[in-house]
């Protein structure tokens, strides 16, 4: 439905005296008062007179509305004239949604059963806890359901009563002026504070909160595989809930520390192992340490810096999916920095060979002669 142009509504000119305009909205109000007016639709139509009237008798909004229309920066039917008309929690929202037919709001049975929170817990662990799995204590404060009083906040059954005043719906319809005229609202009852029920005595281990600040102690089982910033979830750890609710669930986050010599990718590890010359020379077997016993490789005569070799099945098992990562070694040669006589003399001798054979350097060599 359009709004109607308030100069319109009130039958005078874009250039009216106030005057004009007061006498005006006197005749239309007196025409369409509910109280008196026979005519069809009469409070609708007063209540777009009042509505016209209050915005081009104030010669601030009249401006305004002339510069913007219905659709200005301050709204005429927004929520601005109602500030201060708030009551209690919920009450905004209420008078907003009745306003503009808003949405359908839910009505919460204020005694049913509410979810506890969930909660984030950050955890440790050394390399090797995550790699093998372990059993942790994690410690946490959080609210718990009460346990002398089930939750229900009150010292025996006997002390809770339904709300005499919104027969335990825990919502109350007011009646208020407005603008508009008798605008009907819905919002928490005064009397028990939205929850439907009154209580004689309170727990007095929770002071009737139905919930209490506690330290929860337990063990948690990381299982082996977990990575570093992974998120486990052990539901029904986390707060308690209200009114016979769930608990919520308690997301653990999983912090990895680095290792010494092994990196970590997944479930494979890479570890990068010096050999000597004479080894990659050679050849030969070389001991490599795994995260569990150390196991030997077989490097072939003739071996690359930065050669890689796979171990297959020595890496990260996890254990909630039965997979198991592999091993990759990388040969660095590392050149000797110190030698004595004997290795000087037999590393000479060995150049000497060298020259003997036809090898890259020797192409190198040849290529500048020419
Ligand atoms: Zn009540
Ligand atoms: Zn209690």
């Amino acid at each position: 439905m359009a709004k109607r142009d308030y100069y319109e509504v009130l039958g005078v000119s874009k250039n009216a005296t106030d005057d004009e305009i007061k006498k005006a909205y006197r005749q239309l109000a007196k025409k369409y008062h509910p109280d008196v007016s026979t005519e069809a639709n009469a409070e609708e139509k007063f209540k777009e007179v009042q509505e016209a009237y209050d915005v081009l008798s104030d010669p601030q909004k009249r401006e305004q509305y002339n510069q913007f229309g219905h659709e200005g920066p301050n709204q005429f039917n927004g929520a601005s004239g109602f500030g201060g008309f708030s009551s209690g929690f919920g009450g905004f929202e209420d008078i907003f949604s009745s306003f503009f037919g808003g949405g359908t709001r839910t009505q919460r049975n204020p005694n049913g059963p509410v979810r506890g929170r969930d909660l984030k817990y950050s955890l440790n662990l050394t390399f090797e806890e995550a790699a093998f799995g372990v059993e942790k204590e994690v410690s946490i404060s959080k609210y718990d359901t009460c346990k002398d009083c089930s939750g229900t906040g009150a010292m025996s059954k006997n002390d809770i009563s339904s709300c005499a005043r919104c027969h335990g719906t825990g919502r109350v319809t007011v009646e208020q002026n407005s603008l508009f005229g008798r605008i009907r609202t819905e919002t928490a009852c005064p009397e028990c504070g939205g929850a439907g029920r009154t209580i004689k005595n309170k727990c007095s281990t929770c002071k009737g909160e139905g919930r209490v600040k506690v330290l929860s102690k337990f063990k948690v089982r990381i299982p082996s595989g977990v990575e570093d910033g992974q998120t486990l979830t052990v539901s029904g750890r986390g707060e308690g809930g209200i009114n016979g609710g769930m608990a919520g669930d308690l997301y653990i986050q999983v912090n990895v520390r680095k290792h010494e010599i092994f990196e970590r990718d997944g479930l494979n590890l890479y570890l990068e192992m010096p050999i000597t010359f004479s080894q990659a020379a050679l050849g030969g077997n070389i001991e490599v340490p795994t995260l569990g016993n150390s196991c030997t490789l077989k490097i072939p005569a003739g071996t690359q810096t930065g050669t890689k070799f796979k171990i297959g099945g020595k890496g990260i098992t996890d254990s909630r999916t039965n997979t198991t990562g592999h091993l990759y070694v990388i040969v660095n040669v590392v050149t000797p920095t110190k030698l004595t006589s004997e290795q000087k003399d037999l590393l000479t001798r060995l150049s000497k060979t060298n020259e003997n054979n036809e090898s890259f350097f020797d192409k190198i060599k040849k290529y500048f002669k020419r």
